[in-house]
This record gives structure tokens, C-alpha cells and sequence, in this order.
């Protein structure tokens, strides 16, 4: 091991280290990110018109181009506290496995009961529906990392919650399922018979076990015909990756302690929220020209949005009730292949997230999912975290680019976002471990169909 280092395993903030506030990046952006359109008038949504959906202090946030930071309420900072600041870790024995000269830091966001970021967005979600004085709110939930952080904030504040979880997930994954009940949120499988969609749905494709975009289309549905509930969402908004900038925060007031200004940047790219949050006060001084980071996305071979997707108009459901986010997309009924095992199935990105792709401040790479697991594997076996299919993509590029330093010599530093553990993820990894485990890259052809049905905006 390197004693001789100044630089500890784990960076901690203390308490009071902690960020006070939450970092908007598209204060700083020149391009913003376009607006939300009208799904039937094309119009940018008003506060107003997005009043039935969401709660009215987090369409203000959404609508927000222009404050740079918003207070962390009290109450929002209270609940942080019980798992966070959490660790900024120098991957010592990953380095020395890997031989190389590079230094690697991970944000290690796995240490709550949700097992991910996701808890970060969740807690603030439901405290402005609480706030605003709401009974309940309404979610979609694909493998259940979304729904269980929200049933734990939810449960936290006494807020109804109503998850309408993809049904393929619902029935092969019942372990996120039961956390969620025993946190008190009901879980229903979608398309369900409960929404004029779900029905719709089922009857159109008998038999169906559902989508990500179908669920959300069920939850909108009950948010906005039942009194007292608002739908909330994980990824992909503005106000999302506003409120995962705690991650980039506490990144940054961990590395400044001792320092430590980083070459390289690497997240996994779902909806873009982990992703956006870790890199948001860096890139607000990268497009201010203070600092000049490399930042890097990384996304499945399987459903690459940021590297073979199209820059544009698209839904973000099935249902097409949700309003119009212009972003990179695959389509919205673009579905990864079935043996797609890792996650970050969504077939768009966080507008903010493709805004600042498009305009060139970061770069995006597709990697295939058994380098994935491979990666994750070295991962598990060196520094002792058993990680998430998906934080595992940012793992196959951080080793890839600490190799390359190996071969040049550079001693560049690395930091890269761990956004999760993989405990309810062994399915995925008994496929890996059995060797039953392929890679799929969709076709120009497929992909080529899918984004043919965007809409004309
Ligand atoms: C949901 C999730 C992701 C992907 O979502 P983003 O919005 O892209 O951050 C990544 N890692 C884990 C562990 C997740 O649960």
C-alpha cells in the first residue's frame, strides 16, 4: 500500500463541510437548455401548465436558467446527514492492481439503504410536495433504484406513494419491490389496469411487461386525475441534476482540501442525473474558461443516446402525455435488446447533459456490457465494493484511461462517480459469472426506425 501518501483512503467532509447550497449549472451555460414543449400545441410550458404535473417549487427550479445556486432547506440538509457527506476514496488498491502511475478517486454514493444517488433527489422531491401541502405523489420505477429511494424519503416525511414499477422488473426483481412496501409505498406492475393508458396498452399488446416509458405514462396519468398527488421524476430534469450537484460539491470541497485538481471526470449516463451532478460546479468553470477538465459520459453499447442517438425534439413516455425535452434520443420507443443487463436503459438524456455535449465541453464513449461486468469484477475484487451494473460503466473508463497513463507514464488524476451498489443487481452478475452473458449493439437500421418516429417539432 502507499503509506508513504498524504492523501488518506477516504477524503470525509465533516457536517459542516457539508455544500449549504445546491449548484445550478445552467446558470453558467451560454447555450441553455431548450425549453419543455407542449406535447399537443408545441409551446414552451409555462409554470402554469406544468402546475397539474408537478409541484410549484420544483417547476420553479426547472424553469430556472439563471440563479447559479439555490439553499439546501434545513429540513432537506437533516436528512442528508444520515448518509452523508459521503466518501471521496482513493482507489489505492485499484491503482496497484492495475500497475499504474494514474490516481484514482471514486464518490462513493452506495452508503444508504436505497443503495444509490437517487436518494439525493428523492429527499427534495418530497419535501416540496409535503411543503406545498400535498397527501401524496406518483412515480415510475424501473428496476426499483427510483422507487426505493422515494418509498424512504417518502416514508421519511409521511407522504403517500404510489410506484408503478415496469412489470418484467416487478415480477423478476421482487427484492427492490419488497423494500419498497416495507418503507410503505404501494407498488403496482405496469401497464397496469388501473390508468386509461395502462388499459390501452395492454389491449394494443397483450401480454406486454411494460417499459420505463409506459410507467411513467401510468403515473403522470393517476398524478393529474387524483386530488392531493403530483408525479415526481428521477432523472432527465433540470431540477434533478440541480439536486444531485451535492455530488460534485462535496467532489470538489474534498479535493480542494488537499489540492487536488483532476485531469479526468467519468460518470454513467442513464438519464444524465448522477452524471450531471457530479460534473456541475466543474463544468461551470470549464465554460467560464477557469479550468479545462476532461469530462467523459459513459453509456451502454446497448442504448447509446449521447454517441449514435439524435440531438431533438422527442417524448419522454410512451403515452406521449409528458411534455417535449429536447435532448439525445434514441426515440422514445426505441427498447434495448433483451439480454441488456446493465441498466441505463432510457432511451433519452438529461437536456441539460446533451446541451453541453452538443456544444462540446464533454465527450461520450458506448462500452459493451461484458467489459462492463469484467470491470466491475477487478472493481469488487480491489476495493471491496460489490458496485452497480450501472456505476460499473464509469469503472470500465476510469481503468481504461489509468491503463493508458500506464503506457504513457502520465500520472494524471482521475475521478469518476460510484453511484451504486450492486447487491439487487446479482442476476445480472450470475449471468456474467455463468458466461451466458452477450453483448448486443443495435443496427443503424434499428436505431434508424426508432428515431424516424420522433416528433415533427
Ligand atoms: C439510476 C441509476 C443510474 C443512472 O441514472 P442517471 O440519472 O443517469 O444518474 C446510475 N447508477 C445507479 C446506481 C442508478 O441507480
Amino acid at each position: 500500500m502507499n503509506s508513504t501518501s498524504q492523501i488518506p483512503y477516504k477524503i470525509y467532509l465533516s457536517e459542516s463541510e457539508m455544500p449549504t447550497k445546491w449548484h445550478n449549472v445552467r446558470a453558467a451555460m451560454k447555450n441553455k437548455p431548450a425549453p419543455l414543449l407542449n406535447p399537443a400545441t408545441h409551446e414552451p410550458m409555462s409554470f402554469d401548465d406544468l402546475r397539474p404535473v408537478f409541484c410549484d417549487e420544483l417547476i420553479k427550479q426547472e424553469l430556472d436558467n439563471d440563479n447559479e445556486y439555490y439553499d439546501i432547506p434545513d429540513e432537506i440538509r437533516e436528512f442528508y446527514k444520515m448518509y452523508r457527506p459521503s466518501p471521496l476514496v482513493r482507489a489505492y488498491c485499484l491503482e496497484k492492481a492495475l500497475d499504474t502511475p494514474a490516481k484514482i478517486y471514486y464518490k462513493f454514493e452506495g452508503n444508504n439503504t436505497s443503495g444509490s444517488h437517487k436518494l439525493n433527489s428523492a429527499i427534495a422531491q418530497a419535501y416540496y410536495a409535503k411543503k406545498q401541502g400535498l397527501k401524496g405523489i406518483t412515480t415510475e420505477t424501473g428496476a426499483g433504484q427510483w422507487g426505493t429511494a422515494l418509498s424512504m424519503a417518502s416514508a421519511y416525511l409521511g407522504l403517500d406513494l404510489k410506484v408503478y414499477m415496469v412489470k418484467v422488473s416487478y415480477e423478476q426483481k421482487p427484492f427492490r419491490r419488497e423494500v419498497m412496501r416495507t418503507y410503505g409505498a404501494s407498488v403496482t406492475p405496469s401497464p397496469s389496469m388501473d390508468t386509461e393508458i395502462g388499459r390501452k396498452i395492454n389491449a394494443a399488446h397483450p401480454g406486454t411487461t411494460g417499459s420505463l416509458g409506459c410507467a411513467i405514462s401510468e403515473a403522470v396519468e393517476v398524478a393529474t386525475t387524483t386530488e392531493g398527488y403530483r408525479y415526481v421524476l428521477g432523472s432527465v430534469l433540470n431540477q434533478v441534476v440541480l439536486h444531485q450537484s451535492i455530488i460534485g460539491l462535496e467532489t470538489k470541497a474534498a479535493l480542494d482540501k488537499y489540492n487536488i485538481t483532476p485531469d479526468i471526470i467519468i460518470g454513467c449516463a442513464g438519464g444524465g442525473s448522477n452524471l450531471g451532478g457530479l460534473i456541475s460546479p466543474f463544468m461551470a468553470e470549464k465554460i467560464r474558461g477557469e479550468k479545462n477538465y476532461r469530462i467523459i459520459a459513459v453509456e451502454p453499447a446497448s442504448c447509446p443516446s449521447l454517441t449514435r442517438g439524435k440531438f431533438a425534439y422527442d417524448f419522454c413516455d410512451t403515452g406521449m402525455v409528458c411534455p417535449l425535452a429536447k435532448m439525445y434520443t434514441l426515440g422514445s420507443d426505441f427498447i434495448p435488446s433483451a439480454n441488456h443487463a446493465g441498466g441505463l436503459r432510457y432511451h433519452g438524456m438529461s437536456p441539460i447533459v446533451s446541451q453541453l455535449y452538443d456544444d462540446g465541453y464533454m465527450e461520450a464513449v458506448s462500452v459493451e456490457q461484458t467489459s462492463v461486468f469484467e470491470a466491475a469484477t477487478k472493481f469488487a475484487r480491489t476495493e471491496g465494493i460489490l458496485p452497480a451494473p450501472e456505476s460499473s460503466h464509469a469503472i470500465r473508463v476510469a481503468i481504461d484511461e489509468a491503463l493508458k497513463c500506464k503506457e504513457t507514464g502520465e500520472e494524471k488524476t482521475i475521478v469518476f462517480g460510484l453511484t451504486g451498489t450492486g447487491y439487487f443487481d446479482l442476476f445480472a452478475y450470475q449471468k456474467f459469472n455463468d458466461n451466458e452473458m452477450s453483448d448486443y449493439i443495435p443496427t443503424d437500421e434499428e436505431l434508424a426506425r426508432s428515431i424516424a418516429n420522433l416528433p415533427k417539432v
